[in-house]
């Protein structure tokens, strides 16, 4: 492996560069070159340099990667940094994130503030630039909620643009940047706006089970964050512990017809009414076809939380595919149920 830095260069460029330990999965494969450009001019710069021809991935921290083989050409690792507070008023405060900061390092910080909206988001592996690609979410709240702005560089211009929240094309766990433009651009930062008087959400299970009885005025962000630490850190597996991508699979949203008929075969199942029909909880589909705690080969469906893909060591992409796809055929068999895959495959 060689690295190599101009001193006209503002980023490093490393050739074979190790990613085993860049995805959380912890599947072992190399990227051709890999630059980890700390400004927008060495964004430019680098794409500048770059031939068009040549293949292009983005990879923040690999928790939402299933890394299929070495990656050819250029790998870009955005460590463009900083958070700041860059207005307010007197109701809310607009936040600022580089595209290169840990995700949870964010929330960290702006509920010490005490400004209250990401804590629902608390201990979300990944980096800020990822957040709005699959517009993450957990207990209740997804990021388009909060999201004011996306800050972009166009691949094929490296010209920067800004994309308002409501031009981000959010849905569940996807947005513009996942689906219709993906490869297009490349996130650099992201602005949020958050409120000063807390409006904590806590309708969703565990925390309504610790705060529902409180009025808001008592819920304070930073309580919520700390509960919702404690309740991930009790149910999914730490990847640095067992390597995973968080939950692998997207919950199904099925019309209410096909809910109420599965409703009525399936007594206990776990479905939530949504306004395009209902939502199934794909881990409870998994534990039903009968895959929770259970092994293929070096990978594995977690044993406490049946969603989420585990690698018991020296797994390969081959490896993580196959029970992917023995899954998959197990809930359409039993169920009549399609599961969508959530981490993308590279390359
Ligand atoms: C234990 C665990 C728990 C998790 N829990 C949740 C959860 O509760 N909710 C949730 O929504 N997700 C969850 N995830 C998934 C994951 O944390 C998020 O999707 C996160 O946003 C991925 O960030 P990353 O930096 O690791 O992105 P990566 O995995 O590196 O990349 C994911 C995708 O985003 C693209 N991408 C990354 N950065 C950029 C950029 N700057 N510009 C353009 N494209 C980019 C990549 O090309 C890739 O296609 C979990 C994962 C794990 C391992």
């Amino acid at each position: 492996m060689s690295q190599s830095q101009s001193p006209t260069h503002t980023f490093a460029l490393i050739d074979a560069a190790d990613l085993t330990g860049l995805n959380t999965l912890g599947l072992p494969a190399r990227a051709q070159r890999l630059a980890r450009p700390t400004t927008l001019d060495a964004l430019s710069q680098v794409l500048a340099e770059r031939d068009p021809a040549e293949p292009l991935f983005v990879i923040g921290e690999g928790s939402n990667v299933v890394i299929c083989s070495d990656l050819p050409g250029l790998t870009l690792s955005l460590a463009i940094d900083g958070m700041a507070r860059v207005k307010q008023d007197n109701t809310h405060v607009w936040v600022a994130a580089g595209a290169g900061v840990h995700w949870d390092d964010l929330v960290a910080w702006t509920v010490e503030q005490g400004w209250q909206g990401l804590e629902n988001l608390s201990l979300i592996p990944g980096t800020v630039g990822a957040a709005p690609f699959q517009n993450i979410g957990a207990y209740g709240v997804e990021l388009s909620q909060l999201l004011e702005q996306v800050t972009v560089m166009d691949v094929a211009t490296a010209q920067v643009k800004h994309f308002a929240g409501n031009e981000c094309e959010f849905a569940y766990r996807d947005s513009r940047f996942k689906s219709r433009d993906r490869g297009r651009y490349i996130i650099t930062g992201i602005e949020l706006r958050l409120n000063k008087m807390p409006q904590c959400n806590v309708g969703y299970g565990p925390l309504k089970a610790r705060f529902g009885h409180l009025s808001q005025a008592d819920i304070l962000p930073a309580a919520v964050r700390e509960h919702v630490i404690a309740v991930r850190q009790s149910k999914l597996p730490a990847p640095d512990v067992l390597a995973n991508a968080g939950s692998f699979f997207k919950n199904p949203v099925v019309t209410k017809e096909r809910g109420d008929a599965l409703k009525s075969r399936f007594a206990d199942l776990v479905a939530y009414t949504q306004p395009d029909g209902v939502k199934l909880a794909a881990g409870w589909l998994i534990e039903q076809a009968g895959w929770k705690g259970k092994r293929l080969g070096p990978v594995g469906m977690h044993s406490e939380q049946a969603l989420v893909l585990v690698n018991h060591g020296n797994a390969t992409s081959a490896d993580v595919i196959a029970l992917a796809e023995a899954v998959c055929a197990d809930v359409q068999e039993k169920f009549g149920v399609a599961l969508e895959q959530e981490p993308v495959l590279l390359p």
